[in-house]
Parts: structure tokens; C-alpha cells; sequence
């Protein structure tokens, strides 16, 4: 036998994610389990890399399986396609081997066609239900598979109940639906210059590809970069027998979760509408009944779904979320997968099943994606600032924060504001869909008009830790003018409001916000996952304050101070700028001499907030553009205070023009041209440290000292030098006992290289994966964002190398460097301190290479400590 491309999905079983997709591995997983699953098959994620293989084709092969499955099904089913007597109706939904919002997801009633519906008609003698699945079809095939755009559908259904002069789309009858279907059609035809297929075959195989192609399309494409998803996983394909919640009024559907996804609380949780299909429960266009009153309307059918959802939260030993239909008065499960949920509702859901003995504290540490942990980390509202403000409405509690932003009214205004003016902007929608999705990850908060609790809005930000309030009735919008009116008030583009998440409360104004703390279910996770992780945490911090910051957090040292961030204040700046453009070793010393009492006051400060904890900091690794004055204004300020025509401080600085600054004169470049640099720095580590040990002579003070953009040893060995004699003098000036030790970056390739020479001289090595990257890719990390979007769309990178570790190549670089170092100096201690210091799958990366510590700014501290365990933990296993 070749190859399997699909299986019934009693062929299954939950353990096929890979190969059936979530979804289809869990409809198996329900069937084996003996649960009411309308029966159907899953089509291999394989079939979807083979059909990009065949060039966006299903070949001959695959086709014939299909159709093979097709029969089996009507065997089951006892219904047919394109049956008259007793036609078969079929579902087509994507699944992917992790869920994913922005792709095509369900296509309902494929199998209706203009003779198939009038016989269903006639045969459940429900005209109204049979036109109204007929076009629904239609709408659903012709915006998804066509990508005709549903907008003009939605037009035609309001002309229609305008016409009739009804509110809600149940009140149209079988005559007014029939008559939407024809025109839909028409509608097909004009855009698309062919009938609308009448084929049930036709119609699956327009729906599979369909399905693969959105695989790829842009939504999609940025979920999976946001989310570390491989474009090579593919998603499959489920096709199963239709049962239809708009049979009528003893007829619903409806999505439900085990534990309350916003806040976790242990308690059904979900809504359901009588006489609809799927759609119209998450579009919102209906306002959605709550699970409780499907106990009062059908307590046998209630009773039954609740037995199966806590038989699947116990058979998955985590928190569902499920879709059921109810076909006259009976019960039929559609989906059930592990529940999207809130960073609040992760952390509470997870301890709370350890206290339910239901998994184990590894378990519980696993089962939270890190980087949600960043939305607990935001700021809240300030508790008086709250108190002084007054809602102006409110909404449903959909995701949980504190948002504060400029109004923006659609996706792309979102992103454009946020990242060409960098402002803090809220998205108001009438409702989102999946092609908002970039610009609700780049807005503080989404409110929306329309939409229950499991909205597209409302799934996608609790998904992505976005504050959203949603379905707020009150609102009246105008989209397309960019205002709407509430609370009696207008409000237009760029004017502030500020949502809560937690309450749903809508404020006309902006609210003050304050710092976030670990406490409660947070800090519960973080100490097992403390006591499980062997990487060490530290922080990348240049001001105390940042350093205290990190220590709250959790961090247990510093990684990384860049000492030449300490001089960006406008009073510093001065100082430095003289440094720079000195001519003699005199000029400099003088304005070294400057610098020195202010950096010591920040080594102290530092300390000071790290308590003994250890501090790595590096010497100045300025690129000089940053630093050069270029405002007339500044120019003449600058010479005034050197005393130095300006003609001749402007020539200088021409000559300190620089190429490419990045791989200019910057790093320990610097201290060999200009050891009195280096001379400086020293005396105001040692200094500081003496001092500080002085007032806290318990605290283990050993200063590291840093050396950056090492390529050579011998560049090292003589910034080195400088160093010790430095430190030397100092300390002996000081009549103390004080250690310290000397490290380097490892962050040019050649560094990595020849790593066993360099660690000859240097103590500690730090791996610079910022520069090493870039000098590995040979990509300019301050010009790179312009074209790396073309690598995206074209899938030769799929990922910023410069926020996720490349493990093939500069891993590999990393791996040696670890390698080379460690056989020099078995002792030696290993970190990394560029940005992937913070980012969960390079740290599985860190962890795995045998590094001591990653150094991550202080906001991402407790999700590099998650990662961290989890890595750990994954490793153990
Ligand atoms: C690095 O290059 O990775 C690094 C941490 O240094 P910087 O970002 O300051 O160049
Ligand atoms: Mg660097």
C-alpha cells in the first residue's frame, strides 16, 4: 500500500496532531471515546505540503483517496452526495497541528446545490431551513474559497430586511432566503464569470485547496512568525457530515470552554444561540444566551453536554474549549482543543488543577506559553487615577489589562500609528476579522461594537494579551468618517480613552497606569518554575532603577550594562561629546575626568540595587554617530566649552564620520586607541564597588568587568592590561581586599572562532548574539527591517534572526564558542546578553548548549525564568 493521505476519524486517535491536526486528532480522540461526533475524515497535513509540492494542485492520487473516503462516509452516513432522496451535506474546516486564527476556517452545507436544495426542502418539510443553509453556503464558498469579500452578502441581507422591514435574519421566511440565494448567485457569477459550481464534488475539491492556500496567505504568515510556527507543519483538512443548528427552535449551536477563559475560574462557561449555525455565534450578529440558560430552556440535553465536557477537561487534564450543535433536541460535539485563555486565566487554571491532583507541578509549569506571561507584566491602572475617572459605558469584560491609547478606527491606521509615531493607540471596531490581526497586536486595546465573549475579537486578543472590551452596544460608529458617539460624546481619530479589560469599563479620557507586580497564582508558578530551572536569570539594566526593577522580577544579576548609555542624558551628553572629539590626550583626560564621578555614582546605584547580586558591566561600546552632535545649536555649545573655534570642531567631527558606524570605531577599538578610556572605566568600577562594600561588607562584591567586540587575544590581553593596573592601583590606594574579574563579548565571528585562545585571558565570556548576528548574516541590525519582509513573503527566513536565535548558523557559531572556551577554562561562565537573552525558544537554545545565565531586559525576567524550567523540564523528560 503507498501512502495514507486520509483517515476516517475512527482511524485516529489524539495522539496524530502532527499528521491529522488539532483538530481532526481530537474529533478521533471524541470518536474512540464513544461521544456524539458526526462522522467524517481528516486529510493529512501531509496532503497540504505535497499539494504546495505539486505546484497548488491535489494531485490525481490524493483526489482518488478522497473520493474513496467520500463513499465511505455515505456508507456511514447512509446518505449520498447529490442525492435527491437523502443528500449528503458536509463541513470542510482547517486544522492545523496548533490553532491558528487567520485561516480559513469552516465552510458549512457543501453539498447544496439548485436541485439537492429543493428536494431538502421538501424532505424536512423546513423550506425556510433549506434556502437559508443554501446561502449561507453560497456565502461562505464564494468569500472564502473565491475570496469574493462578504461585504456585498451582508449588503443584500440588510437591503432584504429593510425590504421587509425586520430586524433580526431569523425573521426572513423561505421566500425572502430563496431569493438571497439567487441573487448571491448572481452576485457569484458577476464577479467570479462563472455559475456558481453545482457539483458536490467540484464544491470539496474548490474547498480543500481553498483551505491549503490560506495555509499561506499573509494572515496567516504573521500569526505563525508571531507564534514560532514552521510554514513546513502544513494544516489538514476535516470533512464531516453536517447536522444543523438552524433546523429550528428545538435546534441551536454554540461554543463552550470548561473553565472561564477570561479569569479561569472553574465553572462552565459559554453561549449558545437556538436556530443558527456557527457563524453567527462567534460574527455577534446575533446576541448569543448564556450556557446557564441552556440548563432552564433543555436541562436532558445540558445535562448531557456537561457530563462530556468534564469527561474531556479530565481525559485532556486541561481546560477545554468546545463546539456543539443541538440537532432537534439532540446533541452533536463538533470540536473540543486545550482553551485559549488569558495570561490571568493560564496561571490560575494551571494551579488549580495541581491543587485538583490533576497534573504535577512540572506540568502546570509547561502548560504556560511564556511570552503571555508579558501581558500580566504591563502596566495597570492606577488605583486613584481610577477611582477620580467615570466610565462612559461599558462593554463585555472580554480580555483582561489596562489599556490607555489615541483612537484609531482601522487595522492598518493601528499599525502605522504605532510603529511610524510610535503611539499608544486603541482600535474601535464595529466588529474585527481576521485580516485585523497585525494591527490589534500592535494596539493596547480593541473595543468592539459588536461580538460576545468568544468573538473574533475576543478569542484573538485574550490570544495575544491584548486588553479588549467587546460588544458595546451603545456605541454608534461611523467607520468609514472615523467617529463614533458615546456617553453623549463624540469622539475622532487620535482622541484618548481608556479600556478595562477586567471590568469593561470604557473611560472617555486617559488614565494614569502603574507598574505591575508578581504576586498570587503568578508567583506560585514562578517559584516551581525556580525550582526546576538550572539557567541562571539575569538583566540587561544601565539605571538603578531598571536594576530594582529586574530584582522584583526575579533577576539574579546583571548580564549586561552598557556604560555608554549612561551618557545619553542631555546633561552627560556634553561630557561625552568632548571625549569624543578630543585631539590630545589632554583634552580627553580632562573630560575623562568629568565622566569619572558621574559613572561612579551609577556603578554605586547599581550595586546598590542588585545587593550583592552580580554585575557584569561593559566598557563604552559606542557607535559614534550616536553620540555626535549635529544641531548647529550643540555644535556652538560644544566648542564654547572646549574652547575650540567652532570651524575647527566641526572639521573634527567630519573627520569622525564613519561608513558603517556599526563595524566602525566603537568596543574595545576604542580603549586601544584611547586606554585612558579604559583607565577611567576601571577606576570608577573599582571605586564604586569599594564603596559599596564598605556600607555592605556581607554582600559578595566581585565587579565583572566586560571587554566588547573582542576578535583578536591580543586586543584583549592589552585592554586587559590596562585594566589590572588600574584596578590594581586603586585597590591598593584604597588598602582593601576586593576581586574582580575580566570577560569579553563573544560576538564577532572570529571572537568565536579562535574561543579557546580568547579564553586564555577572558574570565567569563557573554555571547553578543546583537552584533554576532549581525556580522554572522552580514545583515545591518539598524536596516534589516527594511527588506527582511521580502525574505518573509518568500520564506527564505521565516523569522527576525535578530529577536530568535539562528540556531543553524549563528547557534552553531554560539556551540563552538561555548565548546572552544570551555576547553581552555573548564570554569569558564557562559552567558548571553543580546536579545534572544529573553526570547523562550533561543533560551531553549541556551539551555541546551550548557550555558550558565541568559541576561534579558528586566520586563522579560520572569518569562525567560518560565522558559528556562520549561527547557529544563523538556530536557529531563
Ligand atoms: C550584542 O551585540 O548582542 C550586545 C548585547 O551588545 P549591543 O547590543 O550593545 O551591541
Ligand atoms: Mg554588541
Amino acid at each position: 500500500m503507498g501512502q495514507k493521505y486520509v483517515y476516517l476519524f475512527s482511524e485516529g486517535n489524539g495522539k496524530m496532531r502532527e499528521l491529522l491536526g488539532g483538530k481532526g486528532a481530537n474529533l478521533a480522540e471524541m470518536t474512540n471515546l464513544g461521544m456524539p461526533v458526526p462522522q467524517g475524515f481528516t486529510i493529512t497535513t501531509e496532503v497540504c505540503t505535497q499539494y504546495y509540492a505539486d505546484g497548488e494542485a491535489i494531485n490525481d492520487e490524493i483526489k482518488s483517496e478522497i473520493m474513496t473516503y467520500v463513499s465511505k462516509m455515505e456508507e456511514i452516513t447512509g446518505k449520498k452526495f447529490g442525492d435527491l432522496e437523502n443528500p449528503l451535506l458536509v463541513s470542510v474546516r482547517s486544522g492545523a497541528r496548533a490553532s491558528m486564527p487567520g485561516m480559513m476556517d469552516t465552510i458549512l452545507n457543501l453539498g447544496l446545490n439548485d436541485v439537492v436544495v429543493e428536494s431538502f426542502a421538501k424532505k424536512t418539510g423546513n423550506p425556510r431551513f433549506a434556502y437559508d443553509s443554501y446561502r449561507r453556503f453560497i456565502q461562505m464558498y464564494s468569500d472564502v474559497v473565491m475570496e469574493v469579500g462578504k461585504a456585498y452578502f451582508e449588503k443584500l441581507i440588510d437591503e432584504m430586511k429593510e425590504k421587509k422591514g425586520v430586524k433580526l435574519d431569523t425573521e426572513l421566511d423561505a421566500e425572502d432566503l430563496k431569493e438571497l440565494a439567487r441573487l448571491f448567485k448572481e452576485e457569484y457569477k458577476l464577479k467570479i464569470g462563472e455559475d456558481f459550481p453545482q457539483n458536490p464534488t467540484d464544491q470539496l475539491m474548490g474547498a480543500i485547496e481553498a483551505v491549503f492556500r490560506s495555509w499561506n496567505n499573509p494572515r496567516a504568515i504573521y500569526y505563525r512568525r508571531m507564534n514560532d510556527i514552521p510554514s513546513s507543519w502544513g494544516t489538514a483538512v476535516n470533512v464531516q457530515a453536517m447536522v444543523f443548528g438552524n433546523m429550528g427552535n428545538t435546534s441551536g449551536t454554540g461554543v463552550a470552554f470548561s473553565r472561564n477563559p477570561a479569569t479561569g475560574e472553574q465553572k462552565l462557561y459559554g453561549e449558545f444561540l437556538m436556530n443558527a449555525q456557527g457563524e453567527d455565534v462567534v460574527a455577534g450578529v446575533r446576541t448569543p444566551q448564556t450556557i446557564d440558560q441552556l440548563k432552564e430552556q433543555n436541562p436532558k440535553v445540558y445535562e448531557e453536554f456537561y457530563k462530556i465536557v468534564y469527561t474531556l477537561e479530565k481525559h485532556y487534564r486541561d481546560m477545554q474549549d468546545m463546539e456543539f450543535t443541538i440537532e432537534e433536541g439532540k446533541l452533536y460535539m463538533l470540536q473540543t482543543r486545550n482553551g485559549k485563555r488569558t495570561a490571568a486565566a493560564a496561571l490560575k487554571i494551571a494551579c488549580d488543577l495541581v491543587d485538583e491532583g490533576m497534573i504535577s507541578e512540572e506540568e502546570a509549569v509547561l502548560m504556560i506559553d511564556p511570552k503571555q506571561l508579558d501581558a500580566l507584566l504591563h502596566p495597570q491602572f492606577d488605583n486613584e487615577a481610577l477611582k477620580q475617572a467615570k466610565p462612559i459605558s461599558s462593554g463585555l469584560p472580554a480580555s483582561p489589562g489596562a489599556a490607555c491609547g489615541q483612537v484609531v478606527f482601522t487595522a492598518e491606521d493601528a499599525t502605522n500609528w504605532a510603529v511610524n509615531k510610535g503611539a499608544k493607540v486603541i482600535l474601535v471596531r464595529l466588529e474585527t476579522s481576521p485580516e485585523d490581526i497585525e494591527g490589534m497586536n500592535y494596539a493596547q486595546g480593541i473595543l468592539t461594537v459588536r461580538g460576545g465573549m468568544t468573538s473574533h475579537a475576543a478569542v484573538v486578543a485574550r490570544g495575544m494579551g491584548t486588553c479588549c472590551v467587546s460588544g458595546c452596544g451603545d456605541i454608534k460608529i461611523n467607520e468609514e468618517a472615523k467617529v463614533f458617539t458615546l456617553g453623549g460624546k463624540e469622539f475622532h481619530e487620535g482622541d484618548y480613552i481608556s479600556l478595562d479589560g477586567s471590568t469593561g469599563n470604557i473611560y472617555g479620557e486617559a488614565i494614569k497606569t502603574v507598574a505591575a507586580t508578581i504576586s498570587g497564582n503568578f508567583d506560585r508558578i514562578m517559584t516551581w518554575a525556580d525550582k526546576y530551572r538550572t539557567l541562571k536569570v539575569r538583566t540587561n539594566a544601565d539605571t538603578p532603577k531598571d536594576a530594582a526593577q529586574a530584582v522584583s522580577f526575579g533577576a539574579e544579576g546583571i548580564g549586561l550594562c552598557r556604560t555608554e548609555h549612561m551618557f545619553f542624558d542631555s546633561k552627560r551628553i556634553s561630557a561625552m561629546r568632548e571625549m569624543i572629539v578630543s585631539k590630545t590626550v589632554e583634552q580627553r583626560k580632562t573630560a575623562l575626568t568629568k565622566l569619572l564621578p558621574m559613572q561612579r555614582e551609577d556603578f554605586e546605584g547599581i550595586y546598590e540595587a542588585m545587593k550583592g547580586f552580580p554585575v557584569t558591566i561593559r566598557f563604552l561600546d559606542p557607535p559614534l554617530h550616536e553620540f555626535l552632535p549635529t544641531e548647529e545649536e550643540d555644535i556652538k555649545e560644544l566648542s564654547k566649552e572646549m574652547n575650540l573655534d567652532i570651524n575647527e570642531l566641526k572639521a573634527i567631527i567630519s573627520s569622525l564620520h564613519e561608513f558603517n558606524p556599526m563595524m566602525g570605531h566603537r568596543g574595545c577599538r576604542l580603549a586601544v586607541s584611547y586606554p585612558e578610556i579604559a583607565e577611567m572605566q576601571t577606576t570608577a568600577v573599582i571605586e564604586a564597588a569599594i564603596n559599596v562594600k564598605k556600607a555592605h561588607p556581607d554582600w559578595n562584591m566581585v565587579p565583572e568587568i566586560m571587554i566588547p567586540l573582542v576578535g583578536e587575544i591580543k586586543e584583549l590581553a592589552y585592554v586587559k592590561g590596562i585594566v589590572d593596573q588600574t584596578a590594581k592601583t586603586v585597590i591598593e590606594k584604597a588598602g582593601v581586599d576586593l576581586k574582580y574579574m575580566v570577560g569579553t563579548m563573544i560576538e564577532i565571528p572570529r571572537a568565536a572562532i579562535t574561543a579557546d585562545e580568547i579564553a586564555k585571558e577572558a574570565e567569563f565570556f557573554s555571547f553578543g548574539t546583537n552584533d554576532l548576528t549581525q556580522m554572522t548574516f552580514g545583515f545591518s541590525r539598524d536596516d534589516a527591517g527594511s527588506f527582511l519582509g521580502s525574505y518573509y513573503d518568500k520564506k527564505i527566513y521565516e523569522n527576525d534572526p535578530f529577536a530568535r536565535l539562528d540556531q543553524k548558523g549563528v547557534g552553531k557559531l554560539v556551540k563552538m564558542g561555548a565548546e572552544l572556551g570551555r576547553k581552555t577554562r573548564p570554569d569558564i561562565k557562559l552567558g548571553i546578553c543580546g536579545e534572544h537573552g529573553g526570547d523562550p525558544s533561543s533560551i531553549e537554545f541556551c539551555h541546551n548548549t550548557g550555558l550558565n545565565y541568559v541576561s534579558c531586559s528586566p520586563f522579560r525576567v520572569p518569562i525567560a525564568r518560565l522558559a528556562a524550567a520549561q527547557a529544563a523540564i523538556k530536557s529531563n523528560k
